[in-house]
Protein backbone atom coordinates (compact mmCIF):
# COMPACT_ATOMS: atom_id res chain seq x y z
CA UNK A 1 0.00 0.00 0.00
CA UNK A 2 1.55 3.17 -0.81
CA UNK A 3 -1.39 5.35 0.35
CA UNK A 4 -1.26 6.44 3.62
CA UNK A 5 -5.04 4.43 4.08
CA UNK A 6 -7.79 2.94 1.45
CA UNK A 7 -11.36 2.83 2.01
CA UNK A 8 -12.60 -0.65 1.26
CA UNK A 9 -16.54 -1.43 0.94
CA UNK A 10 -17.60 -4.65 3.48
CA UNK A 11 -20.06 -5.62 0.87
CA UNK A 12 -18.65 -6.17 -2.83
CA UNK A 13 -14.85 -5.90 -0.94
CA UNK A 14 -14.01 -3.64 -3.78
CA UNK A 15 -11.52 -0.82 -2.94
CA UNK A 16 -13.04 2.82 -3.50
CA UNK A 17 -11.00 5.90 -4.12
CA UNK A 18 -11.69 8.90 -1.92
CA UNK A 19 -12.80 12.00 -3.12
CA UNK A 20 -14.50 12.28 -0.11
CA UNK A 21 -16.97 9.31 -0.62
CA UNK A 22 -19.17 8.04 1.95
CA UNK A 23 -21.38 5.61 0.00
CA UNK A 24 -19.75 2.42 -2.23
CA UNK A 25 -20.29 3.69 -5.75
CA UNK A 26 -21.18 0.21 -6.78
CA UNK A 27 -24.63 0.56 -4.83
CA UNK A 28 -23.73 -1.45 -1.79
CA UNK A 29 -25.53 -0.21 1.93
CA UNK A 30 -22.46 -1.35 4.08
CA UNK A 31 -20.38 1.24 6.09
CA UNK A 32 -17.27 1.89 4.15
CA UNK A 33 -13.94 1.40 6.33
CA UNK A 34 -10.67 2.91 5.87
CA UNK A 35 -7.42 0.58 6.31
CA UNK A 36 -4.36 1.87 7.26
CA UNK A 37 -0.53 1.26 5.70
CA UNK A 38 0.41 1.68 9.57
CA UNK A 39 -0.11 -0.92 11.55
CA UNK A 40 1.12 0.51 14.40
CA UNK A 41 -0.30 3.25 16.67
CA UNK A 42 2.99 5.78 15.72
CA UNK A 43 2.07 9.07 17.67
CA UNK A 44 3.08 12.29 16.49
CA UNK A 45 3.72 15.63 17.92
CA UNK A 46 0.65 17.42 15.94
CA UNK A 47 -2.02 18.88 18.41
CA UNK A 48 -4.87 17.49 19.66
CA UNK A 49 -6.08 14.30 17.93
CA UNK A 50 -3.71 14.74 15.53
CA UNK A 51 -1.56 13.09 17.67
CA UNK A 52 -3.15 10.22 16.16
CA UNK A 53 -2.68 11.30 12.52
CA UNK A 54 -1.19 7.58 11.26
CA UNK A 55 -5.04 6.32 12.04
CA UNK A 56 -6.84 9.54 10.38
CA UNK A 57 -7.92 9.44 6.40
CA UNK A 58 -6.36 12.33 6.44
CA UNK A 59 -2.96 13.78 5.73
CA UNK A 60 -2.64 17.25 6.65
CA UNK A 61 -3.90 19.01 10.03
CA UNK A 62 -5.27 21.72 11.81
CA UNK A 63 -3.70 24.06 14.95
CA UNK A 64 -6.54 22.90 17.55
CA UNK A 65 -5.64 21.20 20.56
CA UNK A 66 -9.43 19.29 21.04
CA UNK A 67 -9.00 15.51 22.17
CA UNK A 68 -10.35 13.22 24.39
CA UNK A 69 -8.80 12.64 27.97
CA UNK A 70 -8.68 9.57 29.57
CA UNK A 71 -7.92 9.47 33.81
CA UNK A 72 -8.14 6.77 36.45
CA UNK A 73 -11.17 7.66 38.06
CA UNK A 74 -11.11 7.95 41.91
CA UNK A 75 -13.89 9.74 43.12
CA UNK A 76 -16.98 8.00 41.07
CA UNK A 77 -14.56 4.66 41.10
CA UNK A 78 -14.93 4.68 45.54
CA UNK A 79 -18.72 5.52 45.35
CA UNK A 80 -19.55 2.51 42.87
CA UNK A 81 -16.79 0.36 44.24
CA UNK A 82 -14.75 0.14 41.02
CA UNK A 83 -11.45 -1.15 40.93
CA UNK A 84 -10.24 -0.06 37.37
CA UNK A 85 -11.95 2.61 36.34
CA UNK A 86 -10.95 4.53 33.52
CA UNK A 87 -12.83 7.80 32.08
CA UNK A 88 -12.27 9.24 28.90
CA UNK A 89 -13.11 12.62 28.97
CA UNK A 90 -14.21 15.00 25.91
CA UNK A 91 -14.82 18.54 27.27
CA UNK A 92 -13.55 21.53 28.61
CA UNK A 93 -11.72 21.06 31.27
CA UNK A 94 -7.97 22.62 31.19
CA UNK A 95 -7.09 21.22 35.32
CA UNK A 96 -7.28 18.09 33.20
CA UNK A 97 -5.69 18.92 30.01
CA UNK A 98 -9.04 18.60 28.20
CA UNK A 99 -9.53 21.33 25.72
CA UNK A 100 -12.59 20.51 23.96
CA UNK A 101 -13.87 23.99 24.10
CA UNK A 102 -17.34 23.27 22.83
CA UNK A 103 -17.44 20.38 25.26
CA UNK A 104 -18.51 17.42 23.33
CA UNK A 105 -16.54 14.63 21.25
CA UNK A 106 -18.81 15.59 17.95
CA UNK A 107 -15.39 18.01 17.69
CA UNK A 108 -13.49 15.00 17.56
CA UNK A 109 -15.44 14.26 14.40
CA UNK A 110 -15.31 17.70 13.16
CA UNK A 111 -11.49 18.44 13.08
CA UNK A 112 -10.81 15.23 10.37
CA UNK A 113 -13.92 15.93 8.37
CA UNK A 114 -13.17 19.52 7.80
CA UNK A 115 -9.65 18.47 7.02
CA UNK A 116 -10.71 15.26 4.61
CA UNK A 117 -13.34 17.71 2.58
CA UNK A 118 -10.38 20.04 2.20
CA UNK A 119 -8.09 17.75 0.60
CA UNK A 120 -10.57 15.17 -0.91
CA UNK A 121 -13.57 16.84 -1.61
CA UNK A 122 -14.53 20.33 -3.30
CA UNK A 123 -17.45 21.70 -1.64
CA UNK A 124 -19.08 23.37 1.54
CA UNK A 125 -19.86 21.06 4.29
CA UNK A 126 -23.90 21.10 5.21
CA UNK A 127 -24.39 19.48 8.49
CA UNK A 128 -27.59 18.57 10.10
CA UNK A 129 -27.66 18.27 13.90
CA UNK A 130 -29.94 18.70 17.13
CA UNK A 131 -27.30 20.64 18.74
CA UNK A 132 -24.15 19.66 19.69
CA UNK A 133 -22.55 18.33 15.86
CA UNK A 134 -23.60 21.51 15.08
CA UNK A 135 -22.02 23.81 17.68
CA UNK A 136 -18.89 21.62 16.53
CA UNK A 137 -18.83 22.20 12.94
CA UNK A 138 -19.60 26.13 13.72
CA UNK A 139 -16.91 26.48 15.96
CA UNK A 140 -14.51 24.49 13.73
CA UNK A 141 -15.62 27.29 10.83
CA UNK A 142 -15.29 29.96 13.15
CA UNK A 143 -11.16 28.69 14.18
CA UNK A 144 -10.76 28.43 10.09
CA UNK A 145 -12.58 30.82 8.11
CA UNK A 146 -14.20 27.32 5.84
CA UNK A 147 -17.38 27.99 5.68
CA UNK A 148 -20.53 25.42 6.72
CA UNK A 149 -24.17 25.23 6.12
CA UNK A 150 -26.04 23.94 9.71
CA UNK A 151 -29.24 23.16 9.83
CA UNK A 152 -30.77 22.83 12.89
CA UNK A 153 -34.35 22.88 15.13
CA UNK A 154 -35.25 26.40 16.13
CA UNK A 155 -35.32 25.09 19.31
CA UNK A 156 -31.93 23.59 19.19
CA UNK A 157 -30.65 27.34 18.06
CA UNK A 158 -29.62 28.35 21.23
CA UNK A 159 -26.84 25.34 21.76
CA UNK A 160 -25.26 26.74 18.50
CA UNK A 161 -22.31 29.22 20.28
CA UNK A 162 -18.50 29.24 19.63
CA UNK A 163 -16.03 30.82 21.53
CA UNK A 164 -14.33 32.82 18.47
CA UNK A 165 -17.03 34.85 16.64
CA UNK A 166 -18.18 32.68 13.29
CA UNK A 167 -18.75 34.58 10.57
CA UNK A 168 -18.81 31.66 7.75
CA UNK A 169 -21.45 29.82 9.23
CA UNK A 170 -24.82 29.35 7.23
CA UNK A 171 -27.05 28.76 9.94
CA UNK A 172 -30.58 27.24 9.14
CA UNK A 173 -33.21 26.65 11.61
CA UNK A 174 -36.33 24.83 10.73
CA UNK A 175 -39.62 25.16 12.57
CA UNK A 176 -39.84 20.85 13.55
CA UNK A 177 -38.03 18.34 15.08
CA UNK A 178 -34.25 17.01 14.39
CA UNK A 179 -35.83 14.73 11.41
CA UNK A 180 -37.27 18.20 9.91
CA UNK A 181 -33.75 19.92 9.73
CA UNK A 182 -32.15 16.45 8.19
CA UNK A 183 -34.35 16.29 5.62
CA UNK A 184 -34.09 19.87 4.90
CA UNK A 185 -30.60 19.53 4.94
CA UNK A 186 -31.29 17.11 2.51
CA UNK A 187 -32.87 20.11 -0.03
CA UNK A 188 -30.30 21.99 0.63
CA UNK A 189 -27.51 19.70 -0.39
CA UNK A 190 -29.76 20.12 -4.03
CA UNK A 191 -27.49 23.36 -4.44
CA UNK A 192 -24.23 22.70 -6.91
CA UNK A 193 -21.31 23.12 -3.97
CA UNK A 194 -23.25 21.60 -0.98
CA UNK A 195 -22.05 18.50 0.16
CA UNK A 196 -23.70 16.27 3.01
CA UNK A 197 -21.20 15.33 5.37
CA UNK A 198 -22.27 11.95 5.60
CA UNK A 199 -22.75 11.15 9.56
CA UNK A 200 -21.97 7.65 10.19
CA UNK A 201 -21.08 6.91 6.64
CA UNK A 202 -17.88 9.10 7.10
CA UNK A 203 -14.76 7.38 8.10
CA UNK A 204 -13.21 10.71 9.01
CA UNK A 205 -15.80 10.88 11.39
CA UNK A 206 -15.96 7.53 12.64
CA UNK A 207 -11.92 7.48 12.87
CA UNK A 208 -12.20 10.93 14.74
CA UNK A 209 -14.26 9.43 17.72
CA UNK A 210 -12.24 6.26 17.47
CA UNK A 211 -9.35 8.47 18.89
CA UNK A 212 -11.16 8.26 22.55
CA UNK A 213 -10.07 4.30 22.40
CA UNK A 214 -6.82 4.80 21.29
CA UNK A 215 -6.15 7.40 23.83
CA UNK A 216 -7.17 5.13 26.28
CA UNK A 217 -5.10 2.34 24.96
CA UNK A 218 -2.35 4.71 24.90
CA UNK A 219 -3.20 6.07 28.55
CA UNK A 220 -3.28 2.96 30.43
CA UNK A 221 -1.49 0.59 28.30
CA UNK A 222 -4.21 -2.09 27.29
CA UNK A 223 -7.72 -2.32 25.38
CA UNK A 224 -10.35 -2.26 28.39
CA UNK A 225 -12.71 -5.26 29.29
CA UNK A 226 -15.92 -2.93 28.60
CA UNK A 227 -16.79 0.38 26.94
CA UNK A 228 -19.75 2.46 27.99
CA UNK A 229 -20.76 5.23 26.15
CA UNK A 230 -24.75 6.70 25.32
CA UNK A 231 -25.55 6.71 21.90
CA UNK A 232 -28.37 8.23 19.72
CA UNK A 233 -26.88 7.05 16.34
CA UNK A 234 -24.66 4.56 18.08
CA UNK A 235 -21.54 6.21 15.59
CA UNK A 236 -18.76 6.40 18.55
CA UNK A 237 -19.83 2.83 19.22
CA UNK A 238 -18.84 1.63 15.81
CA UNK A 239 -15.90 3.65 16.03
CA UNK A 240 -15.03 1.99 19.55
CA UNK A 241 -14.78 -0.95 17.71
CA UNK A 242 -13.20 -0.24 14.50
CA UNK A 243 -10.35 1.45 16.63
CA UNK A 244 -10.01 -1.20 18.85
CA UNK A 245 -9.90 -4.08 15.85
CA UNK A 246 -6.60 -1.59 14.93
CA UNK A 247 -5.17 -2.00 18.34
CA UNK A 248 -4.96 -5.21 18.60
CA UNK A 249 -3.85 -5.39 14.68
CA UNK A 250 -1.13 -3.31 16.76
CA UNK A 251 -0.13 -6.41 18.86
CA UNK A 252 0.73 -3.78 21.69
CA UNK A 253 -2.86 -3.55 23.63
CA UNK A 254 -4.28 -6.73 23.78
CA UNK A 255 -6.26 -9.42 21.79
CA UNK A 256 -9.67 -9.26 22.70
CA UNK A 257 -12.01 -6.57 21.97
CA UNK A 258 -13.92 -4.52 24.93
CA UNK A 259 -17.63 -5.49 25.52
CA UNK A 260 -19.60 -2.37 23.94
CA UNK A 261 -21.95 -1.76 26.80
CA UNK A 262 -24.29 1.09 24.82
CA UNK A 263 -26.90 2.91 26.63
CA UNK A 264 -30.34 5.06 25.53
CA UNK A 265 -32.41 7.26 27.05
CA UNK A 266 -35.86 5.67 28.06
CA UNK A 267 -38.55 6.59 26.56
CA UNK A 268 -36.60 6.69 23.58
CA UNK A 269 -34.37 3.29 23.03
CA UNK A 270 -34.97 1.39 19.62
CA UNK A 271 -31.73 0.32 18.89
CA UNK A 272 -32.21 -1.42 22.65
CA UNK A 273 -35.49 -2.59 21.47
CA UNK A 274 -34.18 -4.38 18.38
CA UNK A 275 -31.23 -5.67 20.09
CA UNK A 276 -32.82 -7.56 22.73
CA UNK A 277 -34.76 -9.25 20.13
CA UNK A 278 -31.61 -9.84 17.85
CA UNK A 279 -33.11 -8.27 14.86
CA UNK A 280 -31.20 -7.74 12.69
CA UNK A 281 -32.98 -4.44 11.75
CA UNK A 282 -35.16 -1.80 13.10
CA UNK A 283 -39.06 -1.67 12.61
CA UNK A 284 -40.08 1.62 13.11
CA UNK A 285 -43.59 0.53 14.07
CA UNK A 286 -42.40 -1.79 16.92
CA UNK A 287 -39.15 -0.22 17.69
CA UNK A 288 -40.35 3.19 18.02
CA UNK A 289 -43.83 3.60 18.59
CA UNK A 290 -45.12 7.35 18.98
CA UNK A 291 -41.97 8.54 18.55
CA UNK A 292 -42.45 12.15 18.34
CA UNK A 293 -43.79 11.89 22.15
CA UNK A 294 -40.78 9.67 23.45
CA UNK A 295 -38.33 11.79 21.69
CA UNK A 296 -39.63 14.84 23.32
CA UNK A 297 -39.55 13.16 26.68
CA UNK A 298 -35.77 12.08 27.23
CA UNK A 299 -33.30 14.23 29.02
CA UNK A 300 -30.64 14.15 26.70
CA UNK A 301 -32.23 14.37 23.56
CA UNK A 302 -28.80 14.13 21.44
CA UNK A 303 -29.70 10.48 21.81
CA UNK A 304 -32.52 10.57 20.03
CA UNK A 305 -31.83 9.69 16.54
CA UNK A 306 -34.64 8.32 14.09
CA UNK A 307 -32.10 6.54 11.78
CA UNK A 308 -29.61 4.68 13.41
CA UNK A 309 -26.81 2.98 11.24
CA UNK A 310 -28.00 -0.34 12.61
CA UNK A 311 -28.51 -2.86 10.06
CA UNK A 312 -26.18 -2.02 7.18
CA UNK A 313 -22.46 -4.33 6.87
CA UNK A 314 -20.08 -2.38 9.48
CA UNK A 315 -23.13 -1.07 11.73
CA UNK A 316 -24.53 -1.37 14.77
CA UNK A 317 -25.47 -5.22 14.46
CA UNK A 318 -21.92 -6.18 13.60
CA UNK A 319 -20.65 -3.97 15.83
CA UNK A 320 -22.50 -5.26 19.07
CA UNK A 321 -22.22 -8.70 17.96
CA UNK A 322 -18.39 -8.81 17.00
CA UNK A 323 -17.99 -7.37 20.61
CA UNK A 324 -20.15 -9.59 22.41
CA UNK A 325 -22.10 -6.34 23.24
CA UNK A 326 -25.24 -5.25 25.49
CA UNK A 327 -27.50 -2.77 25.09
CA UNK A 328 -29.16 -0.78 28.13
CA UNK A 329 -31.39 2.28 29.08
CA UNK A 330 -31.31 4.85 31.92
CA UNK A 331 -35.04 7.00 32.46
CA UNK A 332 -34.38 10.67 33.25
CA UNK A 333 -34.54 10.01 37.13
CA UNK A 334 -31.72 7.90 37.00
CA UNK A 335 -29.45 10.05 34.67
CA UNK A 336 -30.76 12.94 36.90
CA UNK A 337 -29.52 11.08 40.00
CA UNK A 338 -26.13 10.18 38.32
CA UNK A 339 -24.95 13.48 37.01
CA UNK A 340 -25.33 14.57 40.92
CA UNK A 341 -23.00 12.03 41.68
CA UNK A 342 -20.35 12.78 39.24
CA UNK A 343 -20.52 15.92 39.56
CA UNK A 344 -19.97 15.89 43.63
CA UNK A 345 -17.32 12.52 42.74
CA UNK A 346 -15.43 14.00 39.95
CA UNK A 347 -15.92 17.28 40.21
CA UNK A 348 -17.13 18.47 36.83
CA UNK A 349 -20.40 18.72 34.77
CA UNK A 350 -21.01 15.93 32.67
CA UNK A 351 -23.46 16.29 29.39
CA UNK A 352 -26.88 15.27 29.73
CA UNK A 353 -26.01 12.51 27.58
CA UNK A 354 -22.68 11.22 29.45
CA UNK A 355 -25.11 11.61 32.49
CA UNK A 356 -27.37 8.47 31.07
CA UNK A 357 -23.79 6.54 30.61
CA UNK A 358 -22.79 7.05 34.00
CA UNK A 359 -26.37 6.28 35.24
CA UNK A 360 -26.45 2.85 33.50
CA UNK A 361 -22.66 1.70 34.73
CA UNK A 362 -24.23 2.16 37.84
CA UNK A 363 -27.09 0.14 37.21
CA UNK A 364 -24.40 -2.48 35.83
CA UNK A 365 -22.69 -2.54 38.75
CA UNK A 366 -25.58 -2.94 40.82
CA UNK A 367 -27.49 -5.71 39.00
CA UNK A 368 -23.66 -7.51 39.11
CA UNK A 369 -23.61 -7.43 35.23
CA UNK A 370 -19.93 -6.20 35.34
CA UNK A 371 -17.53 -7.21 37.41
CA UNK A 372 -15.70 -4.86 40.38
CA UNK A 373 -12.40 -5.65 39.00
CA UNK A 374 -12.56 -5.36 35.36
CA UNK A 375 -10.87 -2.23 33.52
CA UNK A 376 -13.74 -0.44 32.47
CA UNK A 377 -13.34 2.58 29.90
CA UNK A 378 -16.76 5.17 30.44
CA UNK A 379 -16.89 7.45 28.09
CA UNK A 380 -17.91 11.08 29.46
CA UNK A 381 -18.32 12.09 25.63
CA UNK A 382 -19.42 16.06 26.66
CA UNK A 383 -18.79 18.20 29.91
CA UNK A 384 -17.57 21.17 31.07
CA UNK A 385 -20.02 23.93 29.64
CA UNK A 386 -20.21 25.94 33.49
CA UNK A 387 -16.21 25.39 33.21
CA UNK A 388 -15.82 27.24 29.95
CA UNK A 389 -17.70 30.22 30.40
CA UNK A 390 -15.33 30.76 32.86
CA UNK A 391 -12.31 31.13 30.88
CA UNK A 392 -14.45 31.99 27.44
CA UNK A 393 -16.83 34.57 25.89
CA UNK A 394 -19.31 32.32 24.21
CA UNK A 395 -20.70 34.53 21.08
CA UNK A 396 -24.42 33.11 19.57
CA UNK A 397 -24.73 31.86 16.14
CA UNK A 398 -27.08 33.93 14.33
CA UNK A 399 -29.46 32.23 12.09
CA UNK A 400 -29.11 33.19 8.04
CA UNK A 401 -32.37 31.72 7.36
CA UNK A 402 -35.45 30.59 9.83
CA UNK A 403 -38.02 28.27 7.20
CA UNK A 404 -41.16 26.16 7.65
CA UNK A 405 -40.25 22.57 8.10
CA UNK A 406 -41.11 20.86 4.40
CA UNK A 407 -40.17 23.15 2.54
CA UNK A 408 -38.01 22.62 -1.02
CA UNK A 409 -34.62 23.36 -1.99
CA UNK A 410 -36.13 25.37 -4.82
CA UNK A 411 -37.58 27.76 -1.63
CA UNK A 412 -34.40 28.64 -0.03
CA UNK A 413 -31.99 28.14 -3.28
CA UNK A 414 -31.06 32.19 -4.18
CA UNK A 415 -30.50 32.91 -0.61
CA UNK A 416 -27.64 29.42 -0.45
CA UNK A 417 -26.31 31.18 -3.68
CA UNK A 418 -26.46 34.95 -2.26
CA UNK A 419 -24.72 33.44 0.95
CA UNK A 420 -21.85 31.45 -1.00
CA UNK A 421 -20.84 34.36 -3.14
CA UNK A 422 -20.57 36.45 -0.10
CA UNK A 423 -18.66 33.75 1.73
CA UNK A 424 -17.18 30.91 -0.58
C1 LIG B 1 -23.61 12.78 20.10
C2 LIG B 1 -23.40 12.43 21.51
C3 LIG B 1 -23.61 11.13 21.96
C4 LIG B 1 -24.09 10.02 21.06
O1 LIG B 1 -23.14 9.68 20.12
P1 LIG B 1 -23.37 8.63 18.95
O2 LIG B 1 -22.28 7.64 19.09
O3 LIG B 1 -23.28 9.40 17.68
O4 LIG B 1 -24.72 8.02 19.12
C5 LIG B 1 -23.34 10.85 23.29
N1 LIG B 1 -22.90 11.80 24.14
C6 LIG B 1 -22.70 13.08 23.74
C7 LIG B 1 -22.21 14.08 24.72
C8 LIG B 1 -22.93 13.44 22.40
O5 LIG B 1 -22.71 14.70 22.01
ZN1 LIG C 1 -19.49 -2.24 -2.60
Amino acid sequence: MNEKYILKCPDCGRVVVDRYTNTCPHGCTGLLRAYYAEKQLKLTRLPGIFRYSCWLPVSGSLPVDSAPVTYRSEGLAEVLGLKNLFISFSGYWPERGAQIKTCSFKELEALPTMVRMKERGSGILQISSAGNTGRAFCQMSALTGTPVVVVVPESSAGRLWTTEPAENVCLITVKGDYTDSIELGNEVCKTDGIIPEGGARNVARRDGMGTVMLNSAVTTGRLPDYYFQAVGSGTGGIAAWEASERLIGDGRYGEKLPRLCLVQNEPFAPILHAWEEKRHSLIPEIDMPDAKRSISAVYADVLTNRYPPYAMKGGLFDALTATDGQMSSATNREAELAEKIFIESEGIDPDPAASVCVAALKKAVEDGSVDKNANILLNIAGGGYERVREDHTLYTVEPFLKVQAGISGEDVRDEILGWMRDHA
